[in-house]
């Protein structure tokens, strides 16, 4: 029954978004829409349910997904959750996909990405996504670089509305 899949397939990039149409045959192939800027990424759900997702990443057009990497290593945020459908939630790094209902945990990243957040942690609670920003990271490496922190007692992640803030942790000494 279930067909999920673990990575992106990107196929190709089109200036029309009927061009993506039929390039898209098996779960997880995907095709950028391309014209002047990023208009979208047109993707076969990898869930295997078979519908074509279009997911928009032109603010011009309204509520628009970040892009990170090039074809074959695509990052997207923030993750997708399809409030349609199979309600298919999952998140795109380097063109993996972590489904957020199993639990995936996000790949541990390079031991200097993980040093470079380390050096970013202040005493105040800070959304991760502040910290790729200054850092020029996705957020999903600083995402994960925090996890691998507080398992290290290093950092902490805030409570409630605080989750996804992360500060230093505060020192016992
Ligand atoms: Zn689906």
């Amino acid at each position: 029954m279930n067909k999920r899949v673990n990575r992106l397939a990107f196929k190709a990039q089109v200036e029309q978004r009927h061009e993506a149409n039929p390039l898209l045959k098996m779960p997880g192939d995907a095709a950028l829409v391309h014209r002047g800027v990023l208009r979208s990424l047109v993707m076969a759900c990898p869930d295997g349910c078979g519908e074509l997702l279009t997911i928009n990443l032109d603010a011009r057009s309204g509520k628009a997904w970040r892009t990170y990497g090039s074809h074959e290593e695509l990052s997207l945020f923030p993750s997708v959750w399809r409030q349609t459908g199979c309600k298919s939630h999952f998140i795109l790094w380097r063109s993996k996909i972590y489904w957020c209902d199993w639990d995936d945990e996000l790949d541990t990243p390079m031991a200097d990405v993980v040093e470079l957040v380390r050096g970013r942690l202040s005493n105040e609670l800070v959304p991760y996504v502040e910290i790729a920003d200054a850092l020029q990271l996705v957020p999903w490496a600083v995402l994960s670089a925090c996890y691998q922190l507080i398992r290290k007692g290093l950092a902490q992640e805030g409570k409630s509305d605080l989750r996804g803030h992360f500060r230093r942790a505060e020192s016992l000494g």
